[in-house]
């Protein structure tokens, strides 16, 4: 959500940093804009909609701007609609400012500033900000940030210039993030890694409160009493090529075909003498036998995988599972215990309203697990224990590989749960997880069989709304595969338990609605093909994705979508690819904008 980058080195910038802008563009945004030193003078060119045809088209006909030092920045609007006066940078020909959040006390301060004569021309609330820096400003940046921030309230990464202070970027952060990047005689600020690592791999996490000063030559950390930090450089562990199609139509396809790579990463490292291990990051069995209760927290897909987690954990370990949606979980006073574990599920490790039921975790002395993406990021570094998926970068919008890894988490954890707990034995734990590793297989075997995605494709080009359906995991999984056709090909859909359908919902159906039902449990298949008959008869187009042994004959599927044969448990890792590429299909079909779907923002850095 919304992109920060800033330059300041030898070199023309304003290439690098709309470069650097384009590779944020996967994070979501709806305006983007530069502010350089040209001249003497703050010189900033903004437009709305993409970087393609706003901004570059604006900076071809404003004429080039020789310059080496500018902030950069692409805007998901919460303050004021997309338009180009509300775009960033905002600021004067003294101070100008990239913000990534929310300002929550934003009337406040514009109140404060209009009493003192300040007039406003956008809509936003980084309005307010630029010009408390500009009326607190005394020459010297790093007291004007530090007085400033002492009167913002809510969550913030800044990239920030002053006009007197050419040859400087400041950045500061509250919340949302921001790196600084270290190059060879040039530095740089950006909201993720992607944007600069083809300029270099080092860079340094900025924490809550911190504030960079930055030269070309390097860079000075203080903290909010201008005291110097000492910080250690990071060093990215993948390269341009992982953020790079490579000769795919869409990062999602790219993704889609990851993973099996990114199954395997993530398993095997997590395996030791056959069993599954968590030692790396201290979760002990004794641990896992104590807890009272298990809470698995996330967002959109995250959280489906949660929801995955909770019936494998409940069938295997017998132990209470509760999936929260992060942004209620806070909210709805958790009956939450230090007894309990919570899990974190979380691709970027940044989500605003992920963090926040972190927190609330944290300060009710729950343990607190997360399973992050993202090396580094403020969840991974805020919970109490750390475990990684390594799927590598994720750039689409739609998440694919992030949700295969952290469903592949969910079995581990589950398998090693029952296990602590003594509901399995070494010998069914050990049964299960070389079962596991035979997974990326099958799904590469669904990767490698699209053909009749694209059929079932074509057939919802046409539908205005479908419905997903299923019992079990296969509900659980039919939650994912509605949320992701809606994501990127705009056709509603809802996901329904196949059994509650007659209990209101049926009465949607009509001459032709598509219904997609997924039916891989065997002891539920009788039902759901009950289920599936009686859509059927009121005239739905009925789409079944089943396992290639199931007997479906006599149902009337219209399309049906085989997949290889796993054990019924583990079947949700499989059955995802086909709903993932049908959803891809749909929207390709549709000239739908998959990799950035409209609205939508790939790490929602707001709550
Ligand atoms: N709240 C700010 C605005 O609406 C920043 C949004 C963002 O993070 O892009 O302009």
């Amino acid at each position: 959500m919304c992109g920060i980058v800033g330059y300041v080195g030898e070199k023309q910038c304003t290439d690098i940093l709309v470069g650097a802008l384009q590779k944020l563009e996967y994070r979501g945004y709806d305006s983007a804009g530069i502010a350089v030193f040209s001249n003497d003078r703050i010189k900033t060119i903004k437009a709305k909609g993409k970087i393609a045809e706003g901004l570059i088209e604006r900076l071809k006909s404003e004429g080039p701007y020789a310059a080496t030092t500018g902030i950069g920045h692409t805007r998901w609007a919460t303050h004021g609609e997309p338009s180009d006066i509300n775009s960033h940078p905002i600021g004067n020909g003294r101070v100008c400012i990239v913000h990534n959040g929310i300002i929550e006390n934003y009337r406040k301060v514009k109140e404060f500033l209009t009493d003192k004569g300040y007039g406003f021309e956008s809509e936003t609330d980084t309005e307010t900000v630029a010009k408390l820096l500009d009326y607190n400003y005394s020459g010297n940046p790093l007291d004007t940030i530090i007085k400033t921030i002492a009167d913002i309230e809510g969550a913030y990464a800044l990239g920030i210039i002053f006009r007197e202070h050419k040859e400087h970027i400041y950045a500061v952060r509250k919340e949302s993030p921001l790196i600084v990047g270290k190059g060879e005689g040039e530095m740089f600020i950006a909201s993720d890694v992607t944007a600069i690592i083809e300029h270099t791999k080092e860079y340094y996490l900025l924490e809550q409160g911190e504030i960079a000063d930055i030269t070309k030559d390097g860079v000075k950390f203080y903290d909010v009493h201008k005291n110097p930090i000492e910080k250690e450089i990071q060093v990215a562990d993948w390269d341009v090529s992982a953020a790079e199609k490579g000769g795919y139509a869409h990062f999602m396809l790219k993704e889609i075909t990851e993973q099996p790579t990114a199954l395997k990463n993530t398993i095997h490292p997590r395996i030791k003498d056959g069993m599954p291990d968590f030692t790396e990051c201290c979760l002990t069995d004794d641990k896992l036998r104590k807890y009272h209760h298990i809470y698995i927290v996330g967002c959109g897909s995250a959280m489906h995988a949660g929801i995955v987690g909770k019936y494998v954990i409940e069938s295997l370990a017998r132990t209470p599972v509760i999936v929260d949606i992060a942004s209620e979980f806070k909210y709805r006073s958790p009956l939450l215990t230090p007894d309990d574990l919570v899990v974190i599920i979380s691709q970027s490790g940044e989500t605003a309203d992920t963090k926040a039921a972190l927190k609330l975790a944290n300060d009710i002395g729950a343990d607190t697990l997360a399973i992050v993406n993202v090396v580094g990021s403020s969840i991974a570094r805020e919970a109490k224990m750390v475990m990684y998926t390594l799927a590598g970068p994720e750039i689409s919008v739609c998440s694919t590989k992030a949700y295969m890894v952290q469903a592949a988490f969910m079995y581990l954890l589950a398998f090693r749960v029952a296990y602590a707990r003594s509901r399995i034995d070494e010998a069914t734990c050990k049964q299960l997880v070389a079962e596991m590793l035979e997974i990326p297989a099958k799904v590469q075997s669904c990767v490698d069989n699209q053909e009749q995605y694209q059929k079932v494709a074509s057939r919802l080009i046409s539908a205005d709304s479908l419905l997903y359906i299923g019992r079990g995991l296969d509900y659980a999984l039919s939650m994912e595969g509605s949320l992701k056709l809606k994501e990127i090909s705009y056709i509603h859909s809802e996901s329904y338990a196949a059994g509650e359908l007659k209990h209101g919902t049926i009465s949607l159906i009509d001459e032709g609605m598509p219904v997609i039902a997924v039916a891989t449990q065997g002891n539920l298949l009788d039902k759901t093909l009950s289920n599936v008959k009686e859509v059927k008869s009121r005239g739905a187009t009925v789409v079944l994705v089943c396992k290639e042994d199931m007997d479906i004959s006599g149902c009337g599927v219209d399309y049906p979508v085989y997949l290889p044969v796993a054990r019924d448990l583990l079947m949700p890792l499989v059955a995802v690819v086909p709903l993932q590429l049908i959803a891809y299909y749909t929207a390709v079909l549709k000239n739908c904008d998959v990799d950035h779907p409209r609205n939508l923002a790939k790490s929602v850095t707001v709550e």
